[in-house]
């Protein structure tokens, strides 16, 4: 139930004695919720799903008839969303009819979200401040947005001095628990760009698909799929977790075909990726099997390994050498690198500090030879006035 859990924290101004929330209205509040979780669209869910044992009173095991996926606590609003955007193995039909449910549910729920808002506004005295349900939904999709692109961990939604930032710029916005913001409001928003996405894909041809793998830190390996349209728009269309399965070229291509023909055979011109031997079997797979399409090798792949075999040239190797022994210094020596950002403020250097070369970041290369030369000036007085406080 905590996911809907979202009544106002009063904040440190908020007379906590002229509240009359209760314990006995936050009951009636968790048993509404209780009928309406027990509604037809979350009775449909369990179709779909075996239901186990029951772990505790109204609350079952479950596992997806699909992909066979386990959960030890089934709850129908996870269920429902797996089944709309997770689930890799469900049929489409059954996909798009929970999308369409959320999607439903999002446009004409309002008038019980709008209840269950009124009754809690009502109750925490803040009739003079509530907002409408469109209103509260723009902020939801405004804070939503914030949190995935400036990377914000979803716990920040329940820290004490956020709900009291929130609660200033708007009294009457109920702040969504870190569970809702994380599962509801986020699979409701993929659902939104991907109806979005395909759309937009509808009306359009030419397309090129990109498709790259890479391991994340916890070891999972994950591949996108992006599609790039004639006017150079990029479109992330999928993000597939194939840890489990072997990355055969065989089996590569058909992931890939899987992509295609979800957009349409018909729309494609081309298929991109890296030089993996893997990967170049799966994109030769699939332009014999569809001619039409074009099997290109990824050019900033190919600048890569160029600029790898120019960095073996013994100049170079020295250069970044160097460069490397430079930046180290200053990285471990906090009093020069004080002295070498005061310099930069005197001779109005702009363009930023020393930068790091990383070998996984091509541009770094480049970004670190020109950091050098860029504070080739302040070098010999650091090294000059360094030399005097020794
Ligand atoms: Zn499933």
């Amino acid at each position: 139930m905590s996911e809907n859990n979202n009544f106002s924290i009063p904040s440190e101004n908020d007379d906590i004695t002229s509240l009359s929330y209760t314990e006995s209205s936050y009951s009636n509040e968790k048993n509404q919720k209780k009928r309406k979780k027990g509604g037809k669209q979350f009775t449909e869910v369990w179709q779909h799903i075996k239901r186990g044992k029951e772990v505790s009173p109204g609350s079952y095991e479950g596992t997806c008839n699909y992909c066979n996926e386990v959960w030890s606590v089934a709850k129908p609003i996870k269920l429902r969303s797996h089944l709309a955007v997770e689930c890799t193995k469900c049929p489409e039909e059954i996909t798009t009819k929970f999308i369409n449910l959320i999607i439903k549910e999002d446009n004409g729920s309002c008038k019980n979200k709008k209840s269950k808002v009124e009754s809690l506004q009502t109750t925490l005295h803040f009739e003079k401040t509530k907002i409408n349900e469109s209103k509260s939904k723009e902020i939801d999709n405004a804070l939503l947005k914030a949190f995935v692109c400036c990377n914000l961990a979803f716990s920040i939604v329940e820290n004490p001095f956020f709900i009291e930032l929130i609660k200033t710029l708007c009294i009457g916005y109920n702040i969504p628990t870190r569970r809702k913001l994380s599962t509801e409001l986020l699979e409701r928003e993929v659902i939104r760009i991907n109806l979005k996405v395909e759309n937009i894909l509808k009306g359009s041809s030419n397309l090129t698909l990109a498709i790259d793998g890479w391991t994340s830190p916890i070891g999972r390996s994950y591949w996108n799929f992006v599609i790039l349209t004639p006017t150079r728009q990029e479109y992330l269309y999928k993000i597939s977790d194939l840890t489990e399965e072997k990355h055969t070229g065989q089996f590569l291509a058909e992931e890939i075909l899987k992509v295609i023909n979800s957009v349409g055979i018909n729309k494609f011109a081309a298929i991109i990726t890296d030089n993996g031997s893997n990967v170049t079997v799966a994109r030769k797979l699939i332009t014999d099997q569809f001619p039409k399409i074009f099997n290109v090798r990824c050019i900033a792949h190919c600048v890569n390994l160029i600029s790898h075999d120019f960095l073996k040239h013994g100049f170079a190797e020295k250069t970044i050498k160097y460069c490397n022994i430079l930046v180290k210094f200053f990285k471990n020596s906090h009093k020069c690198n004080d002295l070498l950002e005061k310099l930069m403020k005197k001779y109005q250097i702009v363009g930023g500090k020393l930068k790091t070369y990383v070998k996984t970041r091509w541009i770094s290369i480049a970004e670190c030879v020109n950091s050098v030369l860029r504070l080739k000036k302040c070098f010999n007085e650091v090294s000059i006035i360094n030399y005097l406080i020794i």
